[in-house]
């Protein structure tokens, strides 16, 4: 037996005639229990996609499984978006004159009303909003409305939940707590989730599977490891990491022998060591981040970034030696 979720077979759907408006021929499939990221720049096609799996959208040409079912699109049913499916969106749709209890339980029916109480009470308990029970939505911050929603749309227990640019109303703090919500959830609640984010540390962090997109096509797919570290192509790498790209010419001047026209270095891969050689490169800027520093390099006119995971070290003019412990080659 295949615990295959979700499939997509040669999916398309295009706005327009440009053939970028939209996503074409995607293939992928999803197990139960994944969390898959869909990445890519603005305008690749991520939320369409999103929109395909759900069934807001109908695509033009291919099909999309759910269980190996033909999973119906907008005109095929009376309320558009699959049962088993939730999808949390970006404006909340939340009752924001309602306290949190009344919007969270108004998820369920009325048959079991002790029931209810108490799916909403733990509900509330999971997701760290107990203190804020009776309170009105009114009264709450962005990140407090963004978990109840997110307890709206769990609690009718979806077996797959969508999220899109989940994160896009909170700041760094909120992100990091709102992040591993979403990782408790998949993990002990078996819910499979796919999200869409522009940012890319979301989906290194969460995901088991990332989808890479660029201009409606599906161009890579892996676990975050595999595409950051392997990345096929340059978007990919440029999309995940501090890429730096290189000309084969450019690459020479810094000892790199390539036959291959272009070369990627992640900023990691580049190792400093001290003291002056004739190879060695000038720090041309020190950029502070907290626990470590980029240091811009320059050597013949190119160009690159390290890290220094000792900041204080370096100074502006020094001249240090680096090797380049890796770095991949592109046609
Ligand atoms: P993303 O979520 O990755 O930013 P979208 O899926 O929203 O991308 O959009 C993909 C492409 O399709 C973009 O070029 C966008 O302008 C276009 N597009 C999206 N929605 C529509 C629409 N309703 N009508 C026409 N073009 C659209
Ligand atoms: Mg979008």
């Amino acid at each position: 037996m295949s615990n295959t979720l979700i499939s997509l077979e040669k999916v398309s759907l295009h706005y327009t005639e440009d053939a970028r408006a939209g996503v074409t021929e995607i293939d992928f499939s999803i197990k139960k229990g994944d969390f898959v990221a869909i990445v890519g720049e603005s305008g690749s096609g991520k939320s369409t996609l999103l929109k395909i799996i759900f069934g807001l959208l109908a695509p033009d040409s291919g099909e999309v499984f759910f269980k190996g079912r033909h999973l119906e699109g907008p005109h095929e049913k009376l309320i558009p978006g699959h049962d088993s499916m939730k999808m949390l969106s970006q404006d909340f749709n939340l009752n924001i004159y309602a306290r949190v209890y009344e919007n969270i339980e108004s998820m369920l029916s009325n048959e079991d009303l002790k029931g209810k109480k108490q799916k909403a009470a733990d509900m509330t308990k999971l997701l760290g909003i107990e203190h804020l029970a009776n309170k009105k939505i009114v009264e709450l911050s962005g990140g407090e409305q963004q978990r109840v929603a997110l307890a709206r749309a769990i609690i009718t227990e979806p077996e797959v939940l969508l999220l899109d640019e989940p994160f896009s109303q909170l700041d760094a703090l909120l992100k990091t707590q709102f992040r591993a919500d979403l990782k408790h959830l998949c993990d002990h609640l078996g819910i499979t989730i796919i999200m869409v984010s522009h940012d890319p540390v979301d989906g290194l962090t969460l995901s088991n599977k990332m989808i890479i997109l660029k201009e409606g096509k599906l161009i890579e797919s892996g676990s975050p490891e595999e595409v950051y570290a392997n990345p096929s192509h340059i978007y990919t790498a440029k999309l995940l990491g501090n890429a730096f790209v290189l000309p084969a010419e450019e690459a020479r001047v810094l000892g790199i022998r390539t036959k291959m026209n272009t070369v990627m270095i992640y900023p990691e891969w580049v190792q400093l060591k001290s003291g002056w050689s004739s190879r060695s490169y000038l720090v041309k800027e020190v950029f502070f981040k907290g626990f470590y520093e980029d240091l811009l390099l320059e050597r013949n006119g190119i160009e690159l970034i390290a890290i220094n995971q000792k900041p204080g070290g370096y100074e502006k003019g020094d001249r240090v030696q680096v090797q380049l412990g890796r770095y991949l080659e592109f046609d």
